[in-house]
């Protein structure tokens, strides 16, 4: 059988590898999993009972490409405080911020065209790319967010149809871009002619310092697309997030968006709707800001404690990863299936399949929120003693 030429780099997206290197014996680091039991369980089922006990028939009716409006118009006025101008008509629910990623890579671009990542970058936005067949322009990735110099140079010189961040606590590196390289990537964006694609679903989940201005806050042409989610402040299994666009690419979005499902799941809009109008989803995020930055410190002094001098790490402000760096040459993906893994039953992800094109091999994304605290002292325990035998101490 012969698959389409666009599967050719779908095959080995390496999430596979994140998803087996998860085993019931394993302490996994590799996943991107919210803490389970911080789920509002009790809270979901009251809230999805509840309509459906009022007996309302429509609950289970098709309804719109766009989405249940007063769940949009609740997005809009939490997104209004954070700057941007929006109301419940410029954004489409989706099917979490995944599919977000896919519709506007499948609006955007053909065969060939270009395409900004930063370098690494979020595995699951590369493994949707790759079924277009972008060409890909890497801009490395910086303490404050992407190299602006090195995207310069990118825009100069290439055609680009757009540039694709994650600027808050970035998946993997747990990186801010901060606001003078937000307003910069609008000014390029502009001069240019590029689009921009906002991937923003850590953005609620800062644990210290202050939340800078999204950057579609700071779009005065209609270039950025934004994408928000349920996963990580609800509960990643409802697969809900949402899309934020100028009218125009809005209308282009939905067509794509109703050839591909027709709508999302009208049911758990409406679940998601009463549990906001019952509950202080604020109050929620406050309780996972607490609950996270625990494990975010317990972590890093863990890995003070425990890894070897060799090793740079981010102490991020948020979200769920902390990036781990080895000596150039260091292959972090051998040392995990060679001797951590089998060794000491521990996983991450290597920074070999967190790059588009040209892969690092030395790093490592951490992520913190899943494992428990005793779970997190004894990885990074046996990680060190782990790392130092490999370096020879
Ligand atoms: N973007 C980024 C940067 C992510 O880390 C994730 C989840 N790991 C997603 C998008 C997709 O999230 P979801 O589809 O669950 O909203």
């Amino acid at each position: 059988m012969k698959f389409a030429t666009r599967t050719q780099k779908t095959g080995h997206s390496g999430l596979e590898d994140l998803f087996a290197a998860s085993g019931p014996n394993v302490i996994s680091f590799a996943g991107g999993y919210p803490d389970r039991d911080l789920f509002p369980t009790k809270q979901l089922n009251q809230a999805f009972s509840q309509n459906f006990t009022s007996g309302d028939r429509e609950l289970l009716q098709y309804a719109s490409t766009e989405g249940y409006e007063p769940l949009r118009a609740k997005i809009a006025a939490r997104l209004q405080t954070t700057g941007m101008q929006v109301d419940a008509d410029d954004i489409m629910m989706t099917q979490g911020a995944q599919q977000g990623i896919d519709l506007v890579a499948r609006l955007m671009l053909d065969p060939g065209d270009g395409l900004v990542v930063e370098a690494p970058t979020y595995l699951g936005a590369l493994a949707a790319f790759n079924a277009y067949q972008p060409t890909y322009y890497e801009v490395p990735m910086q303490a404050d967010g992407m190299d602006i110099n090195a995207l310069q140079r990118i825009l100069m010189s290439r055609k680009v149809k757009f540039i694709y961040t994650v600027p808050d606590f970035q998946n993997p590196t747990g990186v801010v871009m901060s606001l003078a390289k937000r307003q910069a990537i609008i000014r390029l964006a502009n001069q240019y002619d590029v689009m921009i694609l906002e991937d923003n679903p850590y953005r609620d989940l800062r644990y210290t310092g202050k939340a800078l201005p999204t950057i579609k806050s700071l779009d005065t042409e209609g270039r950025v697309i934004y994408l928000g989610s349920f996963s990580k402040i609800l509960s990643p299994s409802l697969r809900m997030g949402w899309l934020v666009a100028a009218p125009n690419l809005l209308k282009e979005l939905l067509a794509l968006k109703g050839g591909s499902d027709l709508e999302s799941s009208n049911l758990v809009m409406h679940g998601i709707n009463t549990y906001m109008e019952n509950n202080d989803l604020d109050a929620h995020i406050r309780e996972i800001q607490d609950c996270y930055r625990e494990k975010k410190n317990a972590m890093v002094a863990a890995m003070k404690r425990y890894l070897p001098e060799e090793a740079h790490f981010t102490n991020p402000d948020g979200g769920f990863f902390i990036w781990l760096t080895m000596p150039a040459g260091f292959d972090m993906g051998a040392f995990m299936k060679e001797h951590l893994l089998p060794e000491a039953n521990i996983s991450y992800v290597p920074s070999t399949n967190l790059y588009a094109t040209a892969a690092l091999s030395n790093g490592a994304r951490l992520n913190f929120t899943g494992p428990s605290l005793a779970q997190i002292d004894t990885g990074m325990k046996a990680l060190g003693a782990a790392l130092k035998v490999a370096l020879q101490h």
